[in-house]
């Protein structure tokens, strides 16, 4: 037999692996729990009474984790991007006007999501690694006629949080606009209350908070929204596969609408399990004991934090580089050398840790913060490890 094209000759994975699996410790993804590893590995079909099940239990613990009464929770096979695309794509309507609260580069995402469905963003820029102010929105709202507002939780890029979220999204409520909310990186780590605070739409993604895989993702719309822009509209969204009432058949009608992710749809619904059985009261504590705790070692160390504490995110710390010392060949160390990986960041001369699911447990912090000191060194700067380690061990046998 002859082919008419050779095959190509092909290193196998374990040769392009590492031997060891690093330790995920950047901006995500995030390690996964053994129980969502072993979900993942199962095909199952994507439609009948087994999906059935699966899907009913994914959008209760969605409604849990959401906070939400809402029967709108809904799965999208995609990125966490994806989404928020499909937020967009259903709620805002070609010519409508939408304030995009931005502190940086996944707030600046929506801007272009926005203008992609011919809408017009109007930018509110909030600068210096600061979370927005609710009377700055507040200003904007009263100044022009809004139809929705976009902003994220937390900015996984600068390590910013947006704490007032609460009130902003009260102030966005009482101008008559939807609030569409960005929790890729924070859901599951940090109190966020959809129905009590008003939002219209919460996105998430699977690689983060919720520590699962990367490409399956979950959102949530309000009743209120769904009335308003989807049940009754008028015009089709531009998006099929992103279009919330044929996505619907599939989540609340038990038919097709494309083939479900049906293995990420498991494992999906093992981590949501898992935060179920953790419950969001204890998993809030965990992640912000953990968080603290590596600041407060990092801090002891002699190494400074990008952001304010008033406006610092927990979900992903940001440590400033020192001038002298190249980020990369830290990174390149601890990978290297320790087999932590962690990340940089777009543009600012940062190292970024996460403290999302599985990020935030003890022995990780230790490893961590262990192999960042020590490849710090590597790299020329001088540290105080021993107080580094030390402080952290006390805030985690302190709590807070
Ligand atoms: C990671 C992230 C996204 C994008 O998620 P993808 O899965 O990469 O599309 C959006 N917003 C925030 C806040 C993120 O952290």
């Amino acid at each position: 037999m002859i082919e008419s094209v050779n095959a190509p000759r092909i290193v196998p994975l374990e040769h392009i692996l590492p031997d060891e699996p690093l330790l995920m410790m950047g901006a995500g993804p995030v390690p996964i729990p053994q129980k969502v590893a072993a979900a993942n590995s199962i095909v199952i079909n994507h439609l009948g009474e087994t999906m059935n099940r699966v899907i009913g239990q994914v959008k209760e613990m969605g409604r849990y984790v959401f906070q939400t009464s809402s029967s709108h929770v809904i799965g999208v096979s995609g990125p966490g991007s994806a989404a928020m695309e499909m937020a967009v794509a259903n709620l805002v309507l070609p010519g409508s006007r939408v304030l995009c609260i931005c502190n940086g580069y996944f707030s600046r995402r929506m801007v272009e999501l926005v203008r992609r469905v011919r809408a017009e963003p109007v930018l509110l820029e909030v600068h210096d690694n600061q979370g927005a102010d609710p009377e700055a929105v507040e200003r904007f709202l009263q100044d022009g006629h809004f139809d929705a507002v976009t902003l994220v939780q937390g900015e996984t890029s600068n390590t910013v949080c947006n704490t007032r979220l609460d009130r902003i999204a009260r102030v966005a409520k009482r101008h008559g606009c939807l609030v569409i909310v960005d929790a890729v990186c924070t859901l599951s780590t940090m109190p966020l209350e959809m129905d009590r605070w008003g939002v219209d739409a919460v996105i998430t993604g699977g690689q983060k908070g919720l520590s699962s895989i990367p490409g399956v993702s979950l959102l949530a719309f309000s009743e209120t929204a769904w009335q308003q822009k989807i049940a009754h509209r008028e015009a089709l969204p531009f998006h099929w596969c992103l279009d919330a009432q044929l996505a619907d058949k599939f989540w609340n009608q038990k038919s097709y609408h494309y083939t479900a992710p049906v293995s990420g749809i498991l494992a999906l619904h093992e981590a949501l399990r898992l935060v179920c059985e953790e419950t969001l009261t204890r998993r809030f504590y965990r992640h912000r004991l953990c968080s603290e705790a590596l600041q407060a070692g990092i801090e002891a160390m002699g190494l400074q934090l990008l952001v304010d504490k008033a406006h610092r995110l927990n979900s992903v710390v940001g440590i400033m580089v020192p001038q002298h010392v190249s980020a990369d060949r830290v990174r390149d160390h601890m990978s290297r050398a320790h087999k932590v990986e962690i990340s940089g960041a777009f543009g600012l001369n940062i190292l970024r840790i996460g403290q999302m699911g599985e990020q935030s447990r003890a022995h990780n912090l230790f490893r961590t913060l262990h192999a960042l000191g020590s490849s710090m060194r590597a790299a020329g700067e001088v540290l105080d490890m021993p107080a580094g380690m030390a402080e952290l061990e006390r805030y985690l046998s302190n709590g807070i």
